[in-house]
């Protein structure tokens, strides 16, 4: 299915992948007789002038990482789980509000590709939600290996949505950040103070889940700059579309 995410005159390739838009036909530079809409990159899925995929630094994530992505989010500028999941060889990204319970828990449960029992963690601060009671976390902690870290990808009052409309992840295990640093998102204002980008509060998730910071270095180099031409864009041309 063509993945057009907003107007504009003609297609392009991405710049690094040099797919073409998914469901779109290259044309040259000169004005079409009619007009079509932008299409996005067939691999960021975002539009081509804004294409992620110069950013993407391939990582082997010890933990599995399954995000659940917010409708809303999907084609936001700022937002950062896109190039999360393309950064993280072993990751998923799925696009819900509600979920069907069954195909939720077959998201949340799966079992590794090897066939072994994977527990899923919740990346969720813990007295976030004080009405739902949180699972006791297990007694002996499995290796990196079998865990799987679910991210909300959404706004704070999203999230806190998606958690009271979907009771299998009230039933998860949750991880909270152990005093994590500073932001290095300048560009999206946090609702709350000790809020990160996705893929920050992801990273730092695997970094303390794993106990390996130096694996993540790439994508910490990817994400900056990212941040740096959406800041550079934001200066130059307002913000971004998108
Ligand atoms: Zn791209």
């Amino acid at each position: 299915m063509a993945s057009h995410c907003c107007d504009e005159t003609w297609f392009v390739l991405c710049a690094r992948c040099r797919r073409q838009p998914a469901g779109g036909t290259v044309l040259s530079t000169d004005a079409p007789s009619a007009p079509a809409r932008r299409a996005c990159c067939s691999r960021c899925q975002r539009p081509a002038v804004a294409c992620l995929c110069a950013f993407i630094a391939p990582v082997d994530n010890l933990v599995e990482v399954l995000v659940l992505q917010h409708p809303l989010e999907q084609q936001q500028a700022k937002g950062t789980a896109r190039l999360l999941t393309l950064s993280l060889r072993h990751s998923q990204l799925v696009v819900g509000e509600r979920f069907e319970p069954a195909a939720l828990q077959a998201l949340l449960h799966r079992p590794s590709p090897k066939g072994a029992a994977v527990l899923p963690l919740l990346l969720y601060p813990s007295d976030a939600v004080p009405a739902m009671p949180v699972p006791t976390p297990p007694a002996v902690a499995p290796s990196p290996a079998g865990l799987r870290l679910v991210v909300l990808d959404g706004t704070w009052r999203k999230s806190r949505k998606m958690l009271a409309l979907n009771p299998a992840l009230q039933a998860l295990s949750r991880l909270s950040l152990n005093t994590p640093p500073p932001s290095r998102y300048a560009v999206r204002r946090a609702e709350q103070a000790q809020q990160r980008s996705t893929l920050e509060a992801t990273v730092l998730a695997l970094q303390q889940l794993e106990g390996d910071a130096t694996r993540y270095a790439p994508l910490w180099s990817g994400f900056d700059a990212m941040v740096a031409r959406l800041a550079l864009h934001a200066r130059q041309h307002g913000p971004p579309v998108g």
